[in-house]
């Protein structure tokens, strides 16, 4: 998307009043919880699929959060009302929260960045216990004793912070190369079959390779790792 240049400036101009009213929510948090969140650096961007992050310390990025413009700002076409925005940044500092924090064990039995973990963090903050992102969902009043015990299944709309890493993800673990010529793989409509070509694509690899019926097939890499033939 091309953002106009008089917006991209205003949206600039504004990092200023939204970092104010992060730091200052954080800092009411952090005594609360005894954390430093406050202090971790905030960064801005204009991401139009991702509306915030966190991201903990590790041995290859260091430790920030994230918040796309295009949906905190006020100068876009549809601003987030003043509640969403708040349970944007309710939602990172649960996050936040999931690293920096002790958790009770009975709170561990869900794994995964949205699970049981993150969702008790939500009931700490009064963050919207939902990955995804609705128009008013800081509104509803929710109930986290049963959010706590259900996975969630909802997904059908944008999900709030995982959504593009999981595509880039995706997107590398597909192009990665994991076959070499002469291996012999297995294939569950061809049967098993002898790699004689690797071929290096943008965003995928394809093999060449002759079946039983000595026919050599074109196939996606990606078909033979998700059916776990190798
Ligand atoms: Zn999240």
């Amino acid at each position: 998307m091309n953002i106009d240049p008089s917006i991209r400036k205003l949206l600039d101009n504004e990092t200023t009043i939204h970092e104010a009213q992060i730091r200052a929510l954080f800092q009411t948090l952090d005594r609360k919880f005894g954390l430093r969140g406050a202090s971790v650096p905030i960064r801005f961007g204009y991401d139009e699929a991702l509306l915030g992050s966190y991201t903990p310390a590790s041995a290859h990025e260091k430790e920030s959060f994230y918040f796309s413009l295009l949906f905190i700002g006020y100068a876009v076409k549809k601003p987030l009302s003043k509640e969403d925005r708040l349970d944007l940044y309710k939602h990172e500092y649960a996050h936040y929260m999931q690293y920096n924090m002790k958790i009770p064990a009975q709170y561990n039995w869900q794994s995964g960045k949205h699970g049981s973990a993150w969702k008790y963090c939500c009931s700490l903050v009064g963050a919207a216990p939902t990955p995804y992102y609705k128009i008013g969902e800081s509104l509803l009043k929710h109930d986290y004793d049963k959010a706590l015990k259900n996975p969630i299944h909802d997904k059908t709309v944008q999900i709030r912070d995982t959504y593009r890493r999981e595509q880039a993800y995706q997107s590398t673990r597909h192009s990665e190369i994991k076959f070499q010529v002469n291996d012999v793989v297995a294939h569950p409509k061809f049967g098993e079959g002898i790699v004689e070509e690797v071929i290096q694509l943008p965003n995928s690899v394809r093999l060449h390779i002759r079946f039983p019926d000595n026919e050599v097939r074109k196939i996606d890499q990606k078909w033979l790792l998700r059916s776990k033939h190798k």
